[in-house]
């Protein structure tokens, strides 16, 4: 359902960015990665990707998506590197937790500038190009954290709830073209990031890892268990495919019934 489009996944060097890129390549579509890791990992993902659009490696930027410039960079990489520019979507994302007032400084400026800030770049830089040929889709991944809030991830609740003002923002603007921007906003997803915050909890609590995941990460999300990263991407599809052009700053949970309680 993608042959002929060309999209850029932010952070798909790893956990949904990475899930995204394989349905969209699947799909047909030519796909960009971005994302750190280790070298092998990365020409791993880059085979991987590259195989299902036609052999080769996938192309990557490596840009550090906490620089303005080098969003804008990457953008023009994308356009310049698969032809243009059909969907953007931004994933990549940190996390930091602790209490507000004791919340590095340092760690506050990163995440708002790498969760939401890069995310405004690409759009500013992306959007003349979709405009100009008439199409795009635009997908933020934002988080059920960009609708309620959770204590001690004041950075990460600010940044998502941020995202996800203003992916209406966009989809105002768009509104009659044809281009979309939506948000997704999953649950405790199954990558590494949600499941590096399973140790510290279970060694904070005294209690096993299960344990720890049930209780105090999954209490917040009714069908205890997590969302498997093919389900997001499998939204990410929903919104780039066809059928979905009325769908438009919408904030879509994903969340096992989160939002819900
Ligand atoms: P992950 O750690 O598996 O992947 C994050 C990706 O972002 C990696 O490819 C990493 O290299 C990249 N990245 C980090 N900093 C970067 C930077 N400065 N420049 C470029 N790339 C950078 O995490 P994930 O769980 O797949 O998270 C992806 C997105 O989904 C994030 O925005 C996250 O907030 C969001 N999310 C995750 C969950 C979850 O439970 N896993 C839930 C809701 C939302």
């Amino acid at each position: 359902v993608l042959a002929g489009r060309t999209a850029l996944v932010t952070g798909s060097t790893s956990g949904i960015g990475l899930g995204i890129a394989k349905i969209y390549a699947e799909a047909g579509a030519k796909v960009m990665l971005n994302g750190f890791g280790k070298p092998e990992e990365i020409a791993k993902a880059r085979a991987e990707i590259g195989a299902l659009q036609g052999g080769g490696d996938a192309p990557y930027s490596a840009a550090d998506l906490s620089k303005p410039e080098a969003v804008r960079q990457m953008i023009r990489e994308a356009e310049g590197t698969l032809g243009k520019l059909d969907i953007l979507v931004n994933n990549a994302g940190i996390q930091f937790v602790a209490p507000v007032d004791e919340f590095p400084d340092d760690k506050f400026d990163a995440i708002i500038a790498i969760n939401f800030a890069s995310n405004f770049h690409a759009i500013k830089a992306a959007l003349p190009g979709m405009k100009q040929r008439g199409w795009g889709r635009i997908v933020n991944i934002a988080s059920a954290h960009g609708l309620v809030a959770s204590p001690h991830k004041v950075a990460y609740v600010s940044a998502k709830h941020a995202v996800v003002g203003m992916t209406k923002t966009v989809a105002l603007e768009v509104a009659k073209l044809p281009i979309t921007c939506n948000a997704i906003c999953p649950g405790f997803v199954r990558t590494p990031l949600a499941e590096a915050q399973v140790g510290p909890l279970a060694k904070e609590h005294g209690v096993s890892e299960q344990q720890a995941l049930e209780d105090f990460l999954l209490d917040k999300q009714p069908s205890k268990r997590w969302i498997e990263v093919d389900e997001v991407a499998q939204m990410a599809l929903y919104l780039v495919g066809p059928g979905s052009g009325g769908v438009n700053g919408a904030a879509l949970s994903i969340d096992g019934g989160w939002l819900a309680a």
